[in-house]
Formats: C-alpha cells, sequence, structure tokens
C-alpha cells in the first residue's frame, strides 16, 4: 500500500488498495510466477508494478509505474538470480509519494510488500522515519513498517517479525522476506485477504485466489486473521501474532463488493454468486416495469445476473440485455477502473462506456452497478438518455457509502455522494436517474453469508460486526478506535454472535 497525504485537491488523504503476491519455489522462474500474479491481480492496482527476487543471499529488484504487464514487457526485465528460489510482487494503487514508495520495498536485507492501510503509522513515524533513497523520502505507512520490522530485535528474523507485526495498527496483508525465507502475515482482524497456494517444488501467496491458476498454483487455505507464516524448504510454519487476545473479525465487505475479482474465493467464499445474491435482492425489493436490465460493466455484471435471474424479473418480463460497453483495448497505459483511479475519474466515466443505442432508444432501463461512490454514474446516464432512454432506474448492490474508509480503500466522507446528500431522492436527482434503491445493511451481509436474517437488522449497524465483517463506510461504525482500540460496542457484537463471526472464512472453494 502506501498512504501519503500529499494529494493536492483532494478533500481526504488518499488511501491504498492493492495486489501482493509471493513465490517460494526454488529453481523455478520465481520472478516470472510472480509476474503471472500480479498481471491477474492488476485489478486491485495499476499505478506501478514491481518484483524481488532473492537467491538465498541477495535481491534483485526491479519496479516502474504502469500495470505489470506493460512495466516488464516495456520498461523493465523480469530480475532473475541464478539459483534464485523465491520472489515477492505488488501492484500498487496509489497516487503520491514517487518512485521511491513504489514496493516492494527493501532495507537491510528484508523485503516488504503490503496491501491495506496502517491507522498508527503517523505515531510510528516518529520513531521510524524512513530513509532517503535516491535524494527522496519514502513517505508511505509501508516504508515505516519496515523500518519497524528491520530495528525490531529477535534471535530469528521469524521472531523479530513476530515482535514487530504486533506493533502495527490498522490492515495489513503483507508478503515479506529475507533473502532465503517466505514469510506472510495478514492482521488480527483479517481486513485485507492473503490466501496461501501450493505449487510445482513450492508455495504461493497471493491476495486473491483470481491469481493461482495463471501462477500454477492450487488454493490450499487463506492465511488466518492474525497468523504469520514463514515458508522454506521445510515448508509452511504458522505462527499467532496474539494468541491470548484474539480481535474481532473485521473483514472488509467491500472486497465482495467491489475489490476481488468475480471468479476469486475471498473470506472462504466465492465473490460472483455472493454479487448474484444481492442482484436478486435488488429485484425483490423494488420491483419496476422496463424493458430490460442491463450492468455498469464490469463490477455490475454478476449482480445484474442474479437479478435477471429472479423470480421476479423473469415473472415481469424483463430479461438481461448488453446496453453498456467498455473498450477491452483502451486504458492500458492509464488503468481502467474508474473507482481506483487517483484523478480524472469523472473524464474517465465519460470515455470509459459506449452505448449500445439500439438496445436503450426508446426504452424503460433498469441499470444495475455494485456502488455508488462518487457520483461519476451522472455521465453514464446522461450518455443514455443521449441515446434515446426513456427511463432510468438505478439499482445499488450495495448500501450508500456514507463514511470515508480507514482501512486501504481509496475514499474520504467529504468526496461521498452519500455523504454530501442523505436523502435518496436528492441522489436520484444529481445522478439524473427516475429512481434509486440500494440492498440494505441486512442484505448485505445476508449475502455474504448466504443465509436469512432477522428484517430488524436492517436498522442495526452492528450487523457487520456480528458477522465478522466491517462495514464502516457503509454505517461509519468502525471496528477499531483511532488509536487502535477496539470498541466496546465492536466486542459485545462479537461476543453475541459466539462462533458465527468466524462461519465459513476457513472453507475452501469447493
Ligand atoms: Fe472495507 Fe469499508 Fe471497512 Fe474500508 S470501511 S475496510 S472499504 S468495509
Amino acid at each position: 500500500m502506501g498512504a501519503v497525504a500529499r494529494l493536492a485537491g483532494r478533500p481526504e488523504e488518499p488511501r491504498d488498495e492493492c495486489a501482493v503476491v509471493g513465490v517460494f519455489a526454488p529453481g523455478r522462474p520465481v520472478g516470472r510466477v510472480a509476474l503471472a500474479g500480479l498481471i491477474e491481480l492488476n485489478h486491485r492496482g495499476q499505478e506501478s508494478a514491481g518484483i524481488a527476487v532473492a537467491d538465498g543471499a541477495r535481491f534483485a529488484i526491479a519496479k516502474g509505474a504502469g500495470i505489470a504487464e506493460v512495466v516488464f514487457t516495456f520498461n523493465r526485465e523480469v530480475p532473475e538470480l541464478p539459483g534464485q528460489r523465491l520472489a515477492v510482487g505488488h501492484d500498487r494503487y496509489s497516487t503520491s509519494g514517487g518512485a521511491c514508495d513504489a514496493q516492494p520495498l527493501e532495507f537491510n536485507g528484508l523485503v516488504i510488500a503490503h496491501n491495506g492501510h496502517l491507522t498508527n503509522a503517523a505515531q510510528l513515524r516518529e520513531e521510524y522515519r524512513p530513509p532517503s533513497v535516491d535524494g527522496a523520502r519514502p513517505e508511505s505507512d509501508t516504508a515505516v513498517a519496515l523500518q519497524l520490522l528491520c530495528h525490531t530485535a529477535g534471535r530469528t528474523p521469524t521472531e523479530r517479525l513476530l515482535a514487530g507485526v504486533r506493533r502495527l495498527q490498522g490492515a495489513y496483508a503483507m508478503v515479506l522476506a529475507t533473502a532465503d525465507t517466505l514469510f506472510g502475515v495478514r492482521d488480527p482482524h483479517g481486513f485485507r485477504p492473503l490466501v496461501l497456494g501450493h505449487t510445482d517444488g513450492g508455495w504461493v501467496l497471493a491476495s486473491e485466489t483470481a491469481a493461482f491458476p495463471r501462477m500454477g498454483a492450487t488454493y490450499e487455505r487463506e492465511i488466518e486473521p492474525g497468523e504469520l507464516v514463514a515458508i522454506d524448504e521445510r515448508g509452511v510454519t504458522s505462527y499467532a501474532l496474539a494468541p491470548l487476545s484474539p480481535a474481532p473479525l473485521a473483514r472488509c465487505i467491500f472486497e465482495l463488493v467491489y475489490v476481488s475479482r468475480p471468479d476469486s474465493c475471498t473470506f472462504g467464499r466465492w465473490v460472483e454468486p455472493f454479487r448474484r445474491r444481492t442482484g436478486e435482492m435488488l429485484a425483490r425489493k423494488a420491483p419496476v416495469r422496463a424493458d430490460l436490465v442491463m450492468a455498469v460493466p464490469r463490477s455490475g455484471i454478476a449482480a445484474t445476473v442474479g437479478f435477471a435471474a429472479s423470480e421476479v424479473a423473469r415473472g415481469l418480463g424483463v430479461a438481461y440485455e448488453e446496453g453498456l460497453l467498455t473498450n477491452a483495448y483502451a486504458g492500458l497505459a492509464s488503468g481502467f477502473r474508474t473507482f481506483i483511479r487517483p484523478t480524472g475519474r469523472d473524464a474517465a466515466a465519460v470515455i470509459k462506456y459506449s452505448v449500445v443505442e439500439p438496445v436503450v432508444r426508446g426504452r424503460d432501463l433498469i441499470v444495475v452497478d455494485d456502488s455508488v461512490v462518487r457520483g461519476s454514474f451522472r455521465h453514464v446516464a446522461a450518455k443514455l438518455r443521449a441515446s434515446g432512454a426513456r427511463s432510468i432506474h438505478l439499482r445499488i448492490a450495495s448500501p450508500p457509502l456514507v463514511g470515508g474508509c480507514r482501512y486501504g480503500v481509496d475514499f474520504g466522507d467529504g468526496e461521498l455522494l452519500a455523504h454530501q446528500l442523505p436523502a435518496v431522492e436528492d441522489r436520484a436527482r444529481r445522478l439524473g436517474v427516475d429512481s434509486l434503491v440500494h440492498v440494505s445493511w441486512r442484505e448485505l451481509v445476508q449475502a455474504a453469508v448466504d443465509e436469512e436474517l432477522p428484517p430488524g437488522a436492517d436498522d442495526d449497524p452492528e450487523v457487520f460486526a456480528r458477522h465478522g465483517f466491517c462495514g464502516a463506510c457503509f454505517t461509519r461504525r468502525y471496528p477499531t478506535e483511532e488509536t487502535g482500540a477496539i470498541p466496546r460496542r465492536v466486542a459485545a457484537a462479537a461476543e453475541r454472535a459466539g462462533g458465527d463471526a468466524a462461519d465459513t472464512w476457513l472453507r475452501p472453494p469447493t
């Protein structure tokens, strides 16, 4: 990751959503395996890509600006060493900070790649100030964490990491390496995903299972919240970060809503069926007579499929049609996902979508998207109207976003449309749509756990905590205080949940 508070004109401090990968497979082209993972996970970060390989004694590192395939096709060679045994890779999503913050970062024989955001980075920075690199000083929380870890005492690298990582607060899924051992670690709340896979002659780590097929790996299990694994010739050794005081789970539900790829198994559940369930709920919740249901591609497609497959939609004769297209060949250099673009999101929203005019002209449309963040859908609505759409009924497969994320996803309070305009009618007007409907807190959690929840949970902001999720951007009920302390209400909700909060998170994909 690498959050830096230097972006001019941004209402909030930028945050990152990144991808991390790790490979331990002596004698194999580990840098190329890492690259395969980075390419598959580029939806998580497109501003820089980097790979570090090690041979047991030293590292070779290459990184550059842009998406992984472009960086390592046109700008950089994939690093290689004779006798190489492990690799660490990172796709970065942050604008600021400059080249010295691109990851993986290396200091004193320790390499780090980080996804998340450390909430105590400012305090730690007073103690552990990163040194300048080629005249520029890294500013990210990851650079601070690296200094802390390098300056923590211990008899072995594993002991040092265990002691150092225990001082980090907030969200982190990290891949680290010394020259001969690969490490993976996930914060005790489990905000960000990290999965372990088995490959010919070794092991891989990745932010999402979608990376595994191209890396030649098969899914083994999740790295558990609060677990550190060390991977070397002896295999995978697991350590607990805080065995005496397990933290309440707070898995980022926005990973399921938007961030993860639909073919990933994140937090032990497939993303695609989760999104379909949210679409079915939307269809049931606010039936409307329309000529068709269409998606905002790509992140709205799975929910739209669920919507169209529902009994309600079939009963009304509302079928799925493709009314919006994105150009698969545009954005290679600048990045594809509108939401995680640091700048120019409105301009990107205007050029990103093409309207299929014969589909929309003179027709009443139901349009499904995963979320409304800053409201750039208004440009899409304007294009649909210009192409002759008669009415637009917008259906959103998540609740209104009202609070900024402290744990690694790039939005702050002030820029969220639902924060600016709490009334749904006002937001519908701003977006230029005839009606606007969201799934509720309960429905979102229900889709995640795939079981019926009582209707009262619609008004219960702790419904996320009770099921082991963070949903603070929807409720403004953060699972940790700024200090890292656990609010009493969160601890109580987790306690009431009993074993429920840990429901299926260790279930392997089937
Ligand atoms: Fe995820 Fe929202 Fe929580 Fe951030 S605030 S970790 S985006 S659920």
